[in-house]
């Protein structure tokens, strides 16, 4: 049996609302864009929605809106995805990276602290947590330290719709993208847990900062050129700034609104492989497995496994190449940053600087999880990991 590690979940009513768009006449932005920012920002709960061709355009836009300037510093965690550091580097920034907490793999924020009193950039601006995983952080504590620094806070939430937190149980859930930082960015990547193929949004309670991202999203042409796109619009605008060419077509948005109304029901459907794997491992030493607190609304884009590779006779990478060989195609996320030749060659980092990231990335699976999942499928990929820790049990 061949598991793969990702599927999409397609029905006829994704099918359905592309074909509408392809024969409506419209294919680039328009009235299909118009209202999947729309019903995105009521979903999340945040005043605006921009539409973008990717996460990493957000990101791009967001830092943009916020004016990072050269030689500008910008908190970053060290385990995360090329795309959170390089938006900083676009600007002449610099990344400087922080280590992760050692259960979540989240930014670890006393790390943080201590990163900013040594930070060889002139300024450090501001801070890009990621939701790892989809596992949120603690947003009030991040707020409370972007305050205390004044720093302003984008939020990579690439894994994180829909995700949710709740400061105690008493109180309500605070949605990503709720008010939770000046600027959220997520994906629409193919994998990610809703899609457009390629795609992501950026959302804002700060309408100049929404004005300032939808005008450098397209050439920096002036507010009244989207004008153009509906009944009765100019064909005159104004280039106000050299922006760039980053807004989501149509037929990708016709994708995502369809993904949109079935964001809940695949959430779940992730939720119970996460349970199915979670129920299945617990009596397995060899693994340490991925945190579920009550306190958060998890999305479940990935579900990471480390190994306890002091029980085991195999490295992560043959433990990866195995079960590949079993059938069950499985991922790392991520090698950390500071790892990698370019962060190590410009920034001199090496590997004791970011111990538990270091620690954590030799040990590092994830495995298949996808809405859609079939029964056996998961099976599959739980007696294929019980009976590799058995065979290589030390
Ligand atoms: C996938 C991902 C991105 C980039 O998303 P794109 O839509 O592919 O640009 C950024 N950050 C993280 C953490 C991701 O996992």
């Amino acid at each position: 049996m061949h598991v793969p590690f990702f599927r999409p979940s397609i029905t006829d009513a994704e099918v359905k609302e592309v074909e509408d768009t392809l024969r409506s006449g419209w294919l680039t932005t328009g009235p299909k864009t118009k209202r999947f920012e729309e019903e995105f920002a009521a979903a999340v709960g945040a005043p605006h929605a921009v539409a973008v061709n990717s996460c990493t355009a957000a990101l791009h836009l967001a830092i943009e809106a916020l004016g990072l300037q050269p030689g500008e510093g910008v908190l970053v965690p060290t385990f995360t995805f090329a795309a959170t550091a390089e938006v900083v580097r676009y600007f002449g920034g610099d990344p400087i990276l922080v280590d992760c907490d050692p259960v979540t793999l989240n930014l670890d924020l006393a790390d943080a602290e201590k990163r900013l009193a040594t930070a060889r950039a002139s300024k450090v601006v501001g801070i890009v947590p990621v939701h790892y995983a989809g596992l949120m952080l603690d947003v009030a504590r991040l707020r409370d330290f972007a305050v205390r620094h004044g720093l302003w806070m984008v939020e990579d939430a690439a894994h994180a719709f829909p995700a949710a937190w709740r400061p105690s149980s008493s109180s309500a859930w605070q949605r990503c993208g709720e008010g939770t930082s000046d600027i959220a960015c997520f994906s629409f990547y193919a994998n990610k847990t809703i899609t457009t193929g390629e795609g992501g949004m950026a959302v804002t309670a700060d309408e100049r900062l929404a004005e300032r991202m939808r005008v450098m999203s397209l050439h920096g042409l002036s507010r009244d050129a989207w004008r153009r796109y509906e009944k009765g619009g100019s064909w005159n605008y104004d280039i106000v700034a050299p922006g760039f060419k980053y807004n989501l077509t149509d037929v990708a948005a016709a994708l995502g609104l369809q993904q949109l109304r079935r964001a809940d029901a695949l959430r779940v459907e992730r939720e119970v492989v996460a349970r199915r794997y979670l129920d299945a491992f617990a009596g397995l030493d060899a693994l340490e497995l991925p945190p579920m607190p009550l306190d958060r609304l998890h999305s479940w884009h990935l579900f990471f496994i480390r190994l306890r590779l002091e029980t085991l006779t195999v490295t992560r990478d043959l433990f990866v190449q195995a079960l590949g060989e079993r059938g069950v195609q499985c991922s790392v996320h991520w090698k950390p940053l500071h790892l990698h030749p370019y962060y190590r060659e410009v920034y001199g980092y090496t590997p004791e600087q970011f111990p538990a990231a270091a620690a954590a990335w030799t040990r590092l699976v994830s495995l298949p999880i996808f809405p859609g999942m079939r029964d056996e499928e998961v099976r599959h990929v739980v007696e294929s990991v019980w009976s590799l820790c058995r065979e290589h049990a030390r």
